[in-house]
């Protein structure tokens, strides 16, 4: 079994070191590749069961087969599927055609402050997404795909909020339109383009509602193409989408776009220290208060 890993790895993936002996482990759905001692592979293939019978809207549209998952132990194992269709991170990468996906060894990721159970959901959320709308997988644009893994694998990443709110604040968002090849280089670029991809997804389902996101994967497990989908499903071709949801990211943080005012930032800066002052001084009357009471008890106390 281990040989037949073995060979099969040697034919499939080249680029992989030879050197290294893969073992690997199945359950019904997936199949996970390791190296002896690195990692605890039960569990990878638990949290992707887990995540499968999350998922049977998608999953009821795959045609049968397994997932395989690599985890690399190296930075240099990983490196050699830099040429994924799909990267996230620097951590995962996913081939949905090939029902494929690459990942770091878990304690690597633990380093890099993202969750590995997050990083295992979101790639196998892009196999099940590319595996069920095959036919027009290629043109769908990469926010709608990076915001889709993110929806599904439930993602919560504290800073990703705060990104936005920046970006909100200096009017400086990034029209989805340029984010549907590629995200920018830049590590800032690239957090913006997720945080971007992911309020989008979300307001999306916000207006129109999860029952119009999965009538849209149905549309394009049909075969349609994701321009006329999205149109038939959303009412708004991409380019309207793209301005509403500018649009909206203003009326939904207007306290942040009021910031973006000089005079209401230092008028609400001033405000807000004359408020820190005021709490302060509650605070150090009702300790001088404590104290006194604390005092008369003590008198009592000696008193007696
Ligand atoms: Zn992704």
């Amino acid at each position: 079994m281990v040989m037949k890993s073995l060979v099969l790895f040697l034919c499939l993936l080249p680029i992989f070191s030879a050197s290294a002996t893969w073992k690997s482990v199945e359950s019904p759905h997936f199949r996970v590749y390791y190296q002896k001692g690195t990692t605890d592979p039960m569990s990878i293939l638990q949290t992707a069961e887990d995540f499968y019978a999350e998922m049977p809207q998608l999953t009821d549209r795959m045609p049968a087969g397994m997932i395989d998952i690599w985890v690399c132990d190296t930075q240099k194992e990983f490196q050699a599927s830099v040429h994924a269709p799909i990267q996230d991170w620097a951590v995962g990468c996913a081939f949905p055609l090939s029902r494929r996906i690459v990942i770091q060894n878990p304690k690597h990721i633990a380093l890099a402050k993202l969750q590995f159970v997050q990083v295992l959901r979101h790639e196998i959320a892009h196999v099940l997404f590319g595996q069920c709308t095959r036919k027009a997988v290629k043109e769908i644009p990469l926010w709608f795909v990076e915001g889709i893994a993110i929806y599904f694998a439930d993602e919560w990443v504290p800073s990703r909020h705060g990104t936005l709110l920046k970006h909100i604040f200096s009017k400086s968002i990034l029209p989805l339109q340029e984010l549907t090849r590629g995200f920018p280089r830049s590590q800032a670029g690239a957090d913006l383009a997720y945080a971007e991809s992911q309020d989008a997804v979300r307001w999306l389902i916000e207006v129109k509602g999860r029952d119009a996101l999965f009538a849209l994967i149905a549309e394009l497990h049909a075969g349609n193409s994701f321009d006329t989908a999205f149109k038939t499903v959303v009412g708004w071709d991409l380019a309207t989408f793209d301005v509403h949801w500018r649009e909206s990211l203003t009326e939904r943080y207007r306290w942040a776009s009021l910031f973006s005012n000089s005079y209401f930032l230092w008028g609400g800066l001033g405000g807000l220290a004359l408020l820190g002052y005021l709490v302060r001084r509650n605070r150090r009357q009702r300790h001088l208060n404590k104290l006194a009471q604390q005092e008369d008890t003590m008198d009592t106390f000696f008193r007696t």
